[in-house]
């Protein structure tokens, strides 16, 4: 498989080497094909990720987008790019009816009901948010801008577009001009007036033509978010805050933006129009959309009973059992959830665990025969070894050209378990190890944890490992600290040392010729 391609997966072992990378495609909704991914300036990568509106608690939908992309940006460093990855958080101007462009504001309304500030309740979800992305393993985007911190851009944004005649103020409201862009509708393929029976009669009176959108609403002085505009007060439509935003911390284009599927019309759509308009360069490079989620084949929703938030799927579960499901289907794809809620039991997520519990046992396979091996010794490994060792060679080459291939993940984790389940093959046979075959061991182990940490996983395991190593070493450290001591006949200083450490469980024994061994009190 790696023939003629001498060195291909090296840069994986050590990316700082200057091996040249293979290229990784996308499947670009811009094209509708599959393209090699090409950012603008290599090794630099700008995403705009549209982030939650932060009005209530987040729920597996969003576990499924967010999740997605932060697979994506893991494997994007994990291949040597560098990744600069802004999610907005959104906290104004999303209203209830964004397709007609009409409603109430999402948060507004939300704190109404609570009988708290718009931007306490933003707060409290928006720590939600992260709490739960917190625990799917999701990594912080480096910037969380939030739109009502960025009224001054959208405002110049706004202004720039009816400057450039590509926007109108009507009413106190501000239009974008869709006849004054004729790319549009390039993303979703709507055709323009497809919006246009969604149309208020109030919106058609301040509209030129019935597809065009608001980028700034004039506020009705009870509206409690509003700001002072060249247009009167108001706030800035949904749209606008993505285009400024984006603009501001990556500039015109943006090699990656991803968003949920179900925002390709008129979100995304509109933000095209906004950014090219004003900048006149290609506004993104790549769109990835994530394949919606569903619950027993039907839309989520709170009328219809089926709304699961991430704090309920969590209750029965663990997080990395949901975050493995969600990656047993490629990002793009959509997904039938099922869910219990007697139970509040997920059979998809139950499913889940117990592949995991297969790649966890691999590991614990490992070890346990690694600790019962004999040292290290030359000579040539065991058939069996040799047959282990081929494996984790061709898993490795596997799992690249998986993740390569549009961030494959279902096909990675497939490799994943083909890896585990010859480690679980060699290290619970009776075989007695020879030659390398330890090295052989450690190598496939290690490799299953590598790929594994790539999409996020086995990190539980790892982790500990690597924590309980750290510490050990740190407790050797003190330890001949204190001999230093006791040669110098310090003794108040050297029974302080066994006297704390025995206060945090580390217990001290001092044998005779001067040795010093210890263990953990039980
Ligand atoms: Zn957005």
């Amino acid at each position: 498989m790696q023939e003629g391609r001498p060195g291909r997966f090296r840069w994986c072992r050590s990316p700082q080497d200057g091996d040249s990378l293979v290229a990784i495609t996308f499947y670009n909704y811009l094209t509708r094909r599959k393209e090699e991914f090409v950012p603008l300036h290599d090794p630099f990568v700008g995403m705009y990720v549209c982030g939650p509106t932060v009005y209530d608690l987040p729920h597996l939908g969003h576990a499924k987008t967010y999740v997605a992309f932060d697979t994506i940006v893991r494997y994007l460093r994990h291949r040597g790019y560098k990744v600069l990855y802004v999610q907005n958080i959104t906290d104004v101007g999303h209203l209830t009816d964004e397709l007609a462009g009409e409603g109430e504001d999402k948060i507004i309304a939300r704190a109404r009901l609570r009988q708290v500030h718009p931007m306490q309740l933003a707060e409290t979800y928006t720590r939600e948010y992260f709490r739960a992305m917190d625990a799917l393993g999701v990594l912080r985007p480096d910037i969380s801008p939030r739109a009502a911190g960025h009224i001054p851009e959208i405002i110049a944004l706004v202004q720039k577009l009816i400057e450039k005649g590509h926007a109108y103020e009507s009413n106190g409201s501000v239009y974008f001009d869709v006849s004054t862009f004729p790319e549009y509708g390039k993303l979703s393929h709507r055709e323009v007036n497809a919006a246009s029976e969604e149309e208020s009669r109030v919106a058609q009176e301040e509209k030129r033509h019935p597809a065009d959108f608001a980028i700034w609403k004039r506020a009705e002085p009870e509206h409690i978010l509003q700001w002072p505009s060249p247009w009167g007060m108001g706030f800035p439509g949904w749209h606008i805050e993505c285009s400024a935003m984006a603009n501001k911390y990556l500039g015109a284009t943006v090699d990656i933006h991803g968003g949920g599927i179900e925002n390709i019309f008129p979100h995304n759509e509109d933000e095209i129009a906004q950014s090219e308009a004003a900048n006149d360069a290609p506004y993104v490079r790549y769109w990835l959309l994530t394949g919606s989620l569903k619950i027993g084949g039907q839309k989520m929703s709170k009328s219809l009973g089926n709304f699961v938030t991430i704090e309920q799927a969590l209750e029965n579960h663990s997080a990395e059992a949901l975050r493995f499901y969600l990656l047993q289907a490629h990002y793009a794809s959509p997904i039938d959830f099922s869910w219990d809620p007697e139970r509040k039991v997920s059979p998809s997520i139950e499913e889940a665990q117990r592949g995991l519990d297969r790649l966890y046992g691999a590991l614990r396979a490992a070890d346990e025969w690694l600790q019962g091996a004999p040292p290290a010794a030359e000579g040539e490994a065991s058939a069996d070894a040799q047959a282990l060792e081929a494996r984790r060679a061709e898993s490795h080459a596997e799992f690249y050209e998986a993740m390569d291939d549009d961030c494959n993940t279902p096909r990675a984790i497939a490799v994943l378990f083909t890896l585990a389940a010859a480690i679980n093959r060699f290290a619970t046979g009776a075989v007695p190890a020879a030659g390398t075959d330890r090295a052989i061991v450690q190598a496939a182990r290690d490799e299953l944890c590598v790929l594994a940490g790539v999409l996020g996983l086995l990190e539980q395991g790892a982790v500990q490992e690597s924590a309980a190593t750290d510490l050990d070493a740190v407790i050797e450290k003190i330890i001949a600290w204190r001999q230093d001591a006791r040669q110098r006949k310090e003794f108040a200083l050297s029974d302080r040392i066994r006297d704390d450490l025995r206060d945090v469980g580390i217990l001290l024994e001092d044998h005779p010729g001067g040795k010093t061994t210890w263990k953990r009190a039980r």
